[in-house]
Formats: C-alpha cells, structure tokens, sequence
C-alpha cells in the first residue's frame, strides 16, 4: 500500500477526455452506471453527487500523466493513445493497465499513401518519408519488418502532408476512411486496432481500491446488458430442443407451462448475443410463436 497522499480525500478520480470524440460516450457511461453528475462541461472538475467520485475534465493525451502523477485513479482513453505513450515513456507509463474494452471510439492506425504512388507491401516505404503523430507506434511497427524509413512527427492535418511534399506517406487514425479519399489517399497497411478503454494506475491506495472495483463492477454490468436481449417465446412442446439450440447465446432458459394448452410452453431467456431478424426467422421457421425481444436495463450476477 502506498503512502496516503494530500491528494487523497477518500473520492475516486476518473479522467476522461473534456470535449472531442470519446467525451460524450465517457459521460454517458458513467452515468450508466448510475453516477449523476453535474454537468459542466467547461470545467475542470465535476462532482458525483451520488457517489464518491470526482471526474477530471483534460485532454486525452494528457489523461496518462494524470494517473502516474496519482491525480486520477482511472481513465478513460483509445488504446493507441495509451500505447504510443508507453512505447515512447515506457518507465514512466509502464504501470498503467487496460481493465475493460468499452467498444466505442473504434478505430485504426494505418499506413495510407498518395493514389498514385505504386505500391507493392512495405518494402514500397524504404527510404521515404512517413509523417504521423504516432512515431513510437509507426517506428515499431518499420523495426519489427526490417523496412526503413524516415518519420515526421506532426501533432495534427497529417493527412495533407503528401499534398505539401512534407512526406511520401502518412500513418494516422482512420474510421470510416472519408478523410483519407477525400485527400487522394489509399490505404495500405493496417499497424493496429483500437477502441476506448478504461485505464488504471495499478498503484492505487486500498480505500479508493474499493470505490475503483465499485465501479468497474457497475461498468461490466452496463456493458453487458448493453450486448444482452431478453428473448420470450411460446413453442410447441415437440420442437423445444430445437428452439433452444437457436436461442443465441443463452445458457438456461426458463419453460413454463401455458395455461389451457398442454402441447405448448412459454420460453424465456437471456441472450448473451445480438438477436437478428434472421434468429427470429429460424425461431418461426421451427414453430415459434409470439416472438418478442426486449432489450435489458440493468443486470448484476
Ligand atoms: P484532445 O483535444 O483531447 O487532445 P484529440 O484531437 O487528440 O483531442 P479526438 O480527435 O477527439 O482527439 O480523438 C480522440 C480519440 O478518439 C482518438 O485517440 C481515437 O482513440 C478515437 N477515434 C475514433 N475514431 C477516430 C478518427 N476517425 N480519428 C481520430 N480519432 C478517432
Ligand atoms: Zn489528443
């Protein structure tokens, strides 16, 4: 256990980004797990007032050094944030784990070059210039497939460094890939996956221990009910294995008898899995009948 600090007065601390794409969804799931808050977003610090929490406001690059420094407890933060600052600080950051996958702010770093630049694999970037804010992920990646090349860090617009003669090729975050076409860019090579994650200092004092594993709880619960249907149907007696074999994702439905009719039962489960309008079909399709699919509040094991 670490040393009680001045900044300790019992209330965990959760960083997360205060206005870009990963900011309404980090609200949005804290409030989720039932933490209400103030919402001002203009400030720095905003109070849970039902819950001893206290949430930072700061730029997601900086929500790193807000754990290491044990301002902050948690934060929520992409993976290729948290990565390259590792890679880059590894003493500094190397006590910061990932805890939970939250499923948003998806996207990749990827290798992207000028239309018409022949490209044939990797060995097509040796001895030219890639410009990219993510030089530790990027230089890996080169070192690991014995290909060199030189690199520019530039903090922004990374995508018109081609246009300007600044570099060759660019390594940046792409989504849906619009900002790349819409600059003459092809993407090639694909350096790694990310979404949002929670992140934890490791170093943590065992009375915010407590509130931290609190939430992380609530949190896991909320994304899990997010993926979960609870299913109902009523199926012929005759066919209710093969009903059950179609049910996504669902341990142990609950079958009870239907008044006045002893030849069919009423199914009910909980889907770990989306439900498709197809499973629905199949469902049908087997003798299912009064289909019905609703989505789940709140679940706790
Ligand atoms: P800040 O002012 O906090 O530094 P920023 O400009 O660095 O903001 P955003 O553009 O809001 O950051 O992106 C935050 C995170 O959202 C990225 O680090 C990444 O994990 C994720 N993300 C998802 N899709 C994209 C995308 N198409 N482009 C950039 N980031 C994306
Ligand atoms: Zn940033």
């Amino acid at each position: 256990m670490t040393a009680k600090s001045h900044r300790n007065d019992g209330r965990l601390k959760i960083a997360i980004q205060k206005s870009g794409r990963l900011s309404e969804k980090s609200f949005a799931l804290l409030e989720k797990a039932g933490i209400s808050l103030q919402k001002s977003k203009d400030q720095l610090l905003c109070r849970a007032r039902n819950f001893p929490l206290d949430i930072f406001l700061v730029r997601d690059d900086d929500i790193p050094a807000f754990l290491t420094n044990q301002v902050c407890q948690l934060g929520i933060i992409g993976q290729n944030t948290l990565l390259e600052t590792q890679l880059l600080e590894a003493e500094t950051y190397g006590g910061l784990s990932q805890v939970i996958e939250l499923g948003f702010g998806r996207c990749r770093l990827s290798i992207a070059v000028p239309n018409d630049m022949p490209y044939d694999g990797l060995d097509s970037l040796a001895g030219r210039t890639i410009a990219t804010s993510y030089r530790g992920l990027l230089a890996a990646f080169l070192a690991e497939r014995g290909v060199e090349a030189n690199i520019v860090t530039m903090e922004g617009a990374v995508e018109v460094a081609p246009r300007t003669h600044l570099a060759d090729a660019i390594c940046d975050l792409v989504s849906t890939g619009n900002t790349l076409i819409s600059n003459g860019l092809a993407e090639q090579d694909i350096i790694l996956q990310s979404q949002a994650v929670i992140i934890q200092n490791n170093d943590m004092q065992d009375d915010l221990r407590s509130l931290c594993e609190t939430i992380l709880v609530r949190i896991n619960a909320v994304l899990r009910a997010e993926r979960s249907r609870y299913i109902m149907l009523n199926s012929p007696v005759s066919v209710l294995d093969e009903i059950k074999a179609v049910l996504p994702g669902s341990q142990s439905p609950t079958v009870m008898p239907l008044q006045g009719n002893d030849d069919m039962v009423a199914v009910h489960a909980v889907c770990d899995e989306e439900v498709f309008w197809s499973t629905m079909e199949a469902l049908k399709d087997r003798g299912a009948s009064s289909i019905l699919v609703v989505p789940i509040e709140k679940m706790l094991d």
